[in-house]
This record gives C-alpha cells, structure tokens and sequence, in this order.
C-alpha cells in the first residue's frame, strides 16, 4: 500500500503544474491537461501493485489446485511484501501439513497392504472408499473397479450387508462367519471408524478356510479312526464267540477262526502303530540318522517283507532295479518305511490278480524309487489331496480303507531327506508312486 501514498502528492504536483499552465492559458485547457497526466501518473505508480496482486491471485488458485509448493513473488516493499510474506508463510504450513498428512495415510496404506486379511473402508452409504492389497487379490479387481462400488457389490451377502449397517448405526463390532465360492470360509469383522473422517465402516475378512478344514479333517478322522477299531474289534469279539459257542472243539475250525482274529489284530496294530509314528513325526522325536545305503539291497528287503502281504491277495509283486543302483546316504529305516507304506496302499488298492511293481533308478544326480500298481486308480479330483494326513481318497472304499496316515508319513519321511513324493493315477488303470531323493554319498 506504500506506493498508493506516493500516487497522491504527484498528482498534486501535476495539479500545481497544470495550474500554473491554466495562469498563462484557459483554465479548462489546464483542468483537463492535468486530469490526463493525474490518471497517467497514477496508472503507472499502480502497476506494481497490479502486478503482485496478479501474482498473489495465480498463487492462489495454484495452492487451492494442489500444487503447494507455489509461492507469491516477494519483490514490492511495505504492505505488499507484508502480504506476500504472510501468504506465503500460510502455503508454508499448508504444504508441511499436507506432506505429513500423506506420509500418514501412506504408512496407514502401507500397513493395510502388509495386512493377509482382506480390509475394505466404507463410508456412510456402504461404499468402498479403500480396499488393501490382499482385498483387491481376494476380489480379483484393481483399486479404480472397486472404488465407490457399494460392499453388496463386491459381497453380495445379506449378513455382511446387516453387520455393515449395525455397525454404522450402533457402532459395535459385528463377527460373521461366510462362506465364498471354492469352498473358502471367511470371518468377516466390521467395525465402525468413529475418528476416521470419511471413513464410515472397516470390514476385515480374516480366512478361516483352513481352520474349517483342519476342523472337518479331524472330525472325519475321529469318525475313520472309530469305525477302524470297530470293525476289527467286532471281527475279534465274534471269533471269541464263535470258539466260546463250540467251535473251540473243531481244531481245524478253530486254527481257520484264530488265524481270522490275528488278521484283525494285525490291522489295529497296523493302526496304533501309524498313529504312534505320525504323532512322533508330529512332534519331532523321529530326527533324520542318515548312513551309506545299499539301495538295491533296500528295495529288496521292502519286497521280501511285502511278499506274503501280496500273496495272500494273490498280487504279483516284482522288483525291477539297474545293475549299478549303488548306495546312497539315506536313512534306511524312514526309507523302508515310506516304501512299505507305497507298497502296502498298491496291495490294499490293487484286486486279486493285478501286479505291482517296485523300481529305482539314479537320474541327474537323483535317486527315484517308484511303486507302480494295476489297481483301482485315484480320482484327478482328490490327488492334490492325497498326501494329506487323514485324508482318503473316497471314503466309500469302506472295506479297504485305512486311517489316511500312510502317505502323510511317507511325504514325511521324504522331505525330510529335502526330496519329493508325487503320484500319477489312472482311475480304473493304477498308480504310480515316485520317491525322489537328491543323491548324497557322503
Ligand atoms: P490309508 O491308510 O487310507 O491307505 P494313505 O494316506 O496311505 O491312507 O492313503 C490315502 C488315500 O490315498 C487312501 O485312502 C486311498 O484312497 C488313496 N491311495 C493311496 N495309495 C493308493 C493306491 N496305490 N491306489 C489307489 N488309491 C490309493
């Protein structure tokens, strides 16, 4: 405003100049020669002045469009400068808030996206304002589809949809459990945000698919297990009976009747024993004791030990190894132990007169061991599954089914010596088992 004070006394001055002129002259000639240089002195002692303001307006306008580095151009002197100052000290401030205010919201994104849970943030209407990474995983769309699309439709279940609203409305904290497609089991927390600015409603989709599972798996083992100690218990109890009602007096009935119960007996000790292996795996009292191995001789001992197993059943059993299999540092027993259990699914799983077969070979540094069966095959649908304890392939298989440990002992055993078990099945057609372990000799 300084220069305004200067406008005033030159106009002055031009007025006394113009007065002097209007002495000599016309007094209107001199009236109007001094109006004319009063409003050119002043328009050009104003310009300065319109030039800041300008200024200060485009720095304005930039600051109030985000940019808040603008700043106003500090050249005049008094009250201008005093205003560019001010201003500029306020986009100062603005710019350091707003700098902080986004390192805040990109450590708050930052720690959501980190998040395994699924986070969505609503506002008042039910629309999504923010979704976390594993969100955008969860829902297989990018931020730009999902932003301001209301939760029913991204989830369109009507308990997710009141639990929003409860909470909205009454604030408390709702726990839903829902389940999504692909059979994935969600427990879905919302809560209201009452600090959280346009952020009405937090819903948190925690994945307890899992869980189900673990939970399903063990109730059908409970159920597996109890009918497997049922059915041969039932079988020893009726050959007590049987000796008990007379039958004791026919020695060869009674030879046929003893010989039934030691099969029955054989299979729950088969049982208790797997239990007892998995739950020592389980619980680390089984650690690795590696040594030199005749692989061959292996192989051959797991084949002599299944013989009479396969015989019974009539199964053919063979053996089909290189010449120079050579040793290995493995540990014999786990070895042994997962090959009984291959061999002992393909005789269990394979009808009378079908063959199975046990090979190895040594491949780019690899020792496989296969047992490869005629048998009735594994649906494509559970051989992901196979490998998992207490699982069964089909529990319709009644009469031939186990506890559904053998395999997880085998995966075990196998990866413990940093190798792999896979399987291939043709339903109808067979199996074939294959153990690879990387080759150590020392
Ligand atoms: P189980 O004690 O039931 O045999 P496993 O863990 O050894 O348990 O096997 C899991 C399931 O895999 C079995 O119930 C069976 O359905 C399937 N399975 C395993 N081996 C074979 C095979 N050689 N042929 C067909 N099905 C098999």
């Amino acid at each position: 405003m300084g220069r305004l004070w200067v406008v005033f006394p030159a106009t002055a001055v031009l007025l006394g100049l113009a007065a002097a002129f209007v002495g000599s002259h016309s007094l209107l000639g001199g009236v109007v020669i001094a109006i004319i240089l009063g409003v050119a002195a002043g328009l050009f002692l104003l310009r300065p002045i319109r030039n800041t303001s300008d200024a200060l307006t485009a720095a304005t306008e930039a600051l109030a469009a985000g940019n808040y580095a603008a700043r106003a151009p500090v050249g005049a002197d008094g009250e201008l400068a005093t205003l560019s100052n001010a201003f500029n000290q306020m986009a100062q401030q603005i710019q350091v808030n707003m700098a902080a205010a986004s390192e805040g919201r990109n450590r708050l994104t930052a720690a959501l996206d980190s998040s395994v849970d699924a986070v969505l943030a609503l506002d008042v209407e039910g629309r999504v304002l923010f979704a976390n990474l594993a969100a955008l995983t969860l829902f297989e769309r990018d931020a730009p589809a999902i932003a301001r699309n209301p939760i029913a439709w991204l989830l369109p279940d009507e308990l997710v949809i009141e639990a929003v609203r409860s909470s909205r409305d009454s604030g408390t904290q709702t726990r839903i459990d829902i389940e999504r497609p692909g059979r994935r089991f969600f427990r879905v927390v919302t809560s209201s945000i009452a600090a959280g600015g346009e952020w009405a409603v937090l819903v948190v989709l925690h994945d307890v698919s899992d869980v189900k599972r673990t939970e399903q798996i063990r109730r059908d083992f409970v159920a597996n297990v109890s009918h497997e100690l049922r059915t041969p218990l039932a079988g020893i109890k009726a050959v007590i009976e049987t000796l008990a009602e007379g039958a004791l007096d026919d020695r060869d009935a009674a030879i046929d009747f003893l010989s039934r119960a030691d099969s029955e007996v054989d299979r729950l000790i088969q049982l208790v024993e797997e239990l007892l292996d998995l739950s020592r795996i389980e619980s680390g009292q089984m650690p690795l004791s590696p040594r030199l191995t005749d692989v061959g001789q292996l192989v051959r001992d797991v084949a002599e030990r299944m013989l009479p197993q396969a015989e019974r059943r009539h199964i053919g059993l063979d053996v089909e190894l290189p010449e120079h299999l050579g040793e290995a540092v493995i540990d014999p027993e786990r070895v042994e132990h997962a090959l009984v259990n291959l061999v002992q699914n393909a005789v269990k799983f394979t009808p009378e007169g079908g063959r199975v077969v046990m090979s190895a070979g040594r491949r780019d540094g690899e020792l496989t061991l296969q047992v490869s069966d005629t048998g009735i095959g594994i649906d494509a649908s559970a051989l992901p599954r196979i490998f998992e304890r207490f699982y069964k392939a089909d529990l319709s298989r009644a009469g031939r089914a186990g506890s559904g440990i053998g395999l997880a002992i085998v995966k075990h055993a196998v990866e413990a010596h940093g190798g792999s078990v896979g399987v291939e099945s043709e339903p109808g057609a067979g199996s074939t088992f294959t153990i690879t372990l990387p080759i150590s000799t020392t």
